[in-house]
């Protein structure tokens, strides 16, 4: 994980408490169903070479030759989106494979939630925004929704 330089005390205890999301859902009720923990690969350079579904491990991006140049990261036959949506209104996209998305229910969303928060913790997503964590700390997913 980066270092938070910057981070206010509201912003901190937003963080904080979303790490206390991601055990909890590590530890109890349907986390077992998200099998994958890091579902986003990246090569020496940095950059991601390989997606997962969070919940199976199926490759759902990956890199094919360029053709007229260097490998580029594409999708798989596999891929799709769902969106999870949450009590305050707000909702995102998140990728999966074809078969887990049609069996997504509402029991596993925490978990998926909780493996997206995970992955921008330690890619240091929005380190400075302190909205956006604090946002992200208490929103909690109630629906999903199929693309
Ligand atoms: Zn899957």
């Amino acid at each position: 994980m980066r270092a938070h330089k910057r981070e206010t005390p509201r912003q901190k205890e937003a963080r904080r408490y979303l790490r206390a999301r991601v055990v909890n859902a590590d530890a109890h009720g349907q986390a077992h169903r998200v099998k994958k923990k890091d579902h986003v690969r990246r090569d020496r350079k940095g950059l991601i070479d390989q997606v997962s579904c969070k919940i199976c491990g199926t490759i759902i991006c990956s890199m094919i030759p360029g053709e007229h140049g260097p490998p580029v990261l594409m999708q798989t036959n596999q891929y799709t989106t769902i969106f999870i949506e949450f009590d305050d209104g707000s909702r995102y996209e998140t990728p999966m494979c074809k078969v887990c998305a049609a069996s997504v229910d509402a029991d596993v969303l925490e978990p998926l939630y909780a493996a997206d928060i995970d992955k921008w913790e330690k890619e240091g997503d929005n380190v400075n925004r302190e909205a956006w964590w604090v946002r992200a700390a208490y929103r909690r997913p109630d629906n999903v929704r199929k693309g």
